[in-house]
């Protein structure tokens, strides 16, 4: 039976473990080891060496840490195997503990110009991010925003600097914009340009309207990462990773695989009165 929850149905290299072609063991590593750690960690077993980078981590290594609490899960969760390896049974045992998503948050999107949009890509991939954390990114609703004459010239180019707090300036004046976003929903804002050319987005806003802004073209996780800092917050740290495996990787990246969340990020945004339990 293929893997059915949020966390874990997407992901190649875990639909093979399911499907027996794969075992997951002592000496491998990547994503989906990360997602296997970050699911434990979830049920609450702790993984302190798996988890001391700020940038990447759980660090998606199979190792002692990680053998060791495969065999506790399977321990307590009979009949499993006790052999601390991830084969079909243990994949299955796993993701039937993640049936569905945990949290919630939803997502308003406001657009200068719709038609540019290759909406469908942008928001599955802001879903697939969060999904992999049992968080639902949700589409709660979109606009396209009918500016007049004037106003479309005057936002064609966005020439304010992206900062946390903006209150006044043009991203401000274009966060008032549209039908008013409920107060603990995210706004994101679609836009022509920046004046500063290489910038894609902006999670910048006003402190009682969340919201952020991307450019039409964007890269495929850019959404995803404006939306995050809006989660994280101002005083979240290190504001970007270093790791470009990382969601908060400050270059923009266009690759077919989702970025992650360090478990410090996704405990933060968990905290975030935008990211509902549900
Ligand atoms: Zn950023």
């Amino acid at each position: 039976m293929p893997l059915s929850s949020p966390r874990f149905k997407d992901e190649p290299a875990l639909q093979a473990v399911d499907s027996g072609s794969r075992v997951l063991r002592d000496g491998v590593s990547g994503r989906h080891v990360h997602l296997v750690q970050m699911a434990l960690i979830d049920l609450g077993f702790a993984m302190p060496r798996s988890t001391t980078s700020t940038h990447f981590s759980p660090d998606g290594i199979y190792g002692r840490e990680t053998t060791d609490v495969v065999k506790a899960f399977q321990r307590s969760n009979p009949p499993l195997t006790v052999d601390g390896q991830i084969g079909p049974q243990t994949m299955r045992a796993l993701d039937a503990r993640f049936p569905r998503f945990t949290h919630r948050v939803n997502l308003h999107f406001r657009s200068l110009s719709l038609s540019d949009v290759p909406f469908n890509r942008m928001m599955s991939s802001i879903e697939r991010v969060y999904a992999q954390y049992s968080i639902d990114a949700r589409f709660a609703s979109g606009e396209s925003l009918s500016l007049s004459e004037d106003e479309q010239n005057r936002f064609t180019v966005i020439d304010q600097n992206c900062d946390w707090s903006m209150e006044s300036g043009e991203f401000a004046e274009l966060e008032q914009m549209g039908t008013r976003v409920p107060p603990h929903d995210v706004a994101v804002y679609i836009v022509n340009r920046f004046q500063e050319g290489d910038v894609l987005g902006c999670g910048g806003h006003a402190a009682t309207r969340p919201a952020c802004a991307v450019t039409h073209d964007c890269s495929r996780w850019d959404p995803a990462h404006e939306v995050g800092h809006v989660l994280l917050t101002s005083t979240f740290s290190p504001v970007h990773a270093n790791d470009q495996r990382n969601l908060m990787f400050p270059t923009s990246s266009n690759g077919g695989t989702p970025l992650t969340l360090t478990d410090k990020q996704l405990a933060r945004i968990r905290t975030s009165p935008l990211c509902r339990t549900i």
